[in-house]
């Protein structure tokens, strides 16, 4: 049997509907020029939703459904960012902690290479990491998915207890 290691590695998933009339917002950032938003329970943001299942995926907590159920009233259009720091807690309180985080966006339009730095910001600042910490890959479904996004996410957690 393995030692216990100080690592442990999380992935998660996450996808949306998108439609016209909808906010867009990844990251913790608002996308500016979007004509499509996502249509969700929460505010929709993908990437958040992703990196908060990655968190918990490392350590086997379940996912951000079990947490936050979508019929419940209470979690209607609510901010991911909550999601997110509910998840950082929980990895926290098993004593471990991100130490980077590598994000896939699956996206047609608009197009988020000017917004790369803002949102590896946002992301790092939730994290609690810098942004050197944050990789972001933005990638097109070419056509194959013009009302949809989708976000993949791997995380590496590193024990804080030395
Ligand atoms: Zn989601």
């Amino acid at each position: 049997m393995l030692a216990a290691v100080p690592f442990r590695v999380g992935f998660g998933e996450d996808a949306h509907r998108l439609e016209a009339g909808l906010p867009l917002v990844l990251g913790g950032v608002p996308v500016p020029d979007a004509e499509l938003g996502a249509v969700a329970h929460s505010d929709g943001d993908a990437v958040l939703h992703a990196v908060a299942d990655a968190l918990l995926s490392g350590l086997a907590l379940g996912d951000i459904g079990q947490y936050f159920p979508d019929t419940a009233a209470e979690w209607k259009g609510m901010d991911s960012r909550v999601i997110l720091a509910k998840a950082l807690e929980l990895v926290r309180g098993r004593g471990y902690a991100p130490v980077n985080v590598a994000v896939v966006v699956t996206l047609d339009k608009p197009k988020l290479g000017p917004l790369r730095a803002e949102i590896a910001a946002s992301v790092a600042r939730l994290l609690n990491l810098p942004p050197s910490e944050v990789g972001l890959s933005f990638k097109t479904s070419e056509g194959l998915a013009p009302r949809h996004v989708q976000t993949r996410v791997t995380v590496l957690l590193g024990s804080i207890e030395g």
